[in-house]
């Protein structure tokens, strides 16, 4: 395992799910882990007193206090942008602020994060954005924002290693498939048609995304950077 300790890690949507599963894997390896939330304090609190992680309340669709959460934190070696909501259906009949929000946080919030956390990031940091595999493939109907949320943190995450790899700050993206999480339950209504698509069927478990996250954030990964990385059982196989 990975040995973070001296490491500070700021994961950012970490109170339930993938995010939940990635602060506890952090904890693990030692690192000081500050996680931010939007909505869910009581399930933030439980999860801070399980794992010591600091819980900090902050929205990601607003950017003024996204990026004073960020700032307040000091330099951060590891930055994990986990957040991210999911709107799918009819796009005649989705609700055009619902997609505009899932933009302000799935693709405004990763860039202004990403940056912020940049500027004062030791130099052989790591920022890691969990994308998702509906980036590269998207074979069903009623995902088409979604999956250009997903496919705009590629353009974010090849830029950025530019930007940063003179600095030894790798940038890169983790693309899950089908996670069991709230967002999209094991058991729920769209399980057996992701599992068409997946060669291994079954859900991913939130720790297996966070096993590789935290690979890619270790001393082992300094020369990947710019890269998606792909945890989806075969689905965009
Ligand atoms: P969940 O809905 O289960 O959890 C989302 C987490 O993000 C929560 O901790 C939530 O905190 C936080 N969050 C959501 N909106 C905001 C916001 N505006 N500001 C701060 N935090 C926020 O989702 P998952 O764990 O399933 O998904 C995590 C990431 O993985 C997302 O980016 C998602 O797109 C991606 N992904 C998920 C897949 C899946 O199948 N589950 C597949 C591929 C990618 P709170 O409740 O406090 O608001």
């Amino acid at each position: 395992m990975a040995d973070f300790s001296g490491k500070t890690a700021l994961i950012l949507g970490g109170s339930r799910g993938i995010g939940a599963a990635i602060v506890r894997r952090f904890a693990q390896a030692e690192a000081r882990v500050i996680f931010t939330y939007a909505g869910s304090a009581e399930a933030a609190k439980r999860l801070a007193a399980e794992t010591g992680a600091r819980a900090v309340q902050a929205d990601s669709a607003d950017r003024d206090a996204l990026t004073a959460a960020i700032a307040a934190q000091g330099p951060i070696d590891m930055l994990v942008i986990n957040a991210g909501t999911l709107a799918i259906g009819d796009p005649l009949t989705l609700d055009a602020d619902a997609i505009d929000r899932m933009i302000d946080i799935n693709v405004r919030a990763p860039y202004h994060a990403a940056v912020e956390a940049a500027r004062r990031m030791p130099d052989g940091g790591r920022i890691i954005v969990i994308g998702s595999t509906n980036g590269d493939r998207i074979p069903f109907a009623g995902g088409a924002a979604y999956a250009m949320t997903k496919s705009a943190m590629q353009g974010m995450v090849r830029g950025l290693a530019r930007d940063f790899g003179a600095r030894g700050i790798t940038v890169n993206s983790i693309q899950p498939g089908p996670t069991d999480s709230d967002m999209n339950p094991a058991d729920g209504p769209m399980a057996e048609q992701m599992h068409s698509f997946m060669a291994v069927k079954r859900h991913i478990r939130p720790e297996e995304v966070a096993e590789l996250t935290a690979y890619i954030a270790g001393p082992h990964a300094a020369m990947i950077t710019g890269s998606m990385q792909t945890i989806d059982g075969g689905f965009a196989a």
